[in-house]
């Protein structure tokens, strides 16, 4: 058990993955914290991309 709830980011490792709204589809995305990072993961998908 961490201390932070979100999963951590699968490409740099560092960052965590923050939910994020967009319009009604509220978290259907994730967002690396890491701004170095900016990987993004679209949970409909089941995959990730960097934008
Ligand atoms: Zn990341």
């Amino acid at each position: 058990m961490g201390e932070n709830i979100f999963p951590k980011c699968l490409a740099c490792d560092k960052g965590h993955l923050l939910p994020f709204s967009f319009k009604e589809d509220v978290f259907e995305k994730w967002k690396c914290s890491n701004p170095d990072c900016d990987f993004i993961v679209k949970k409909r998908d089941r995959d990730g991309f960097r934008d």
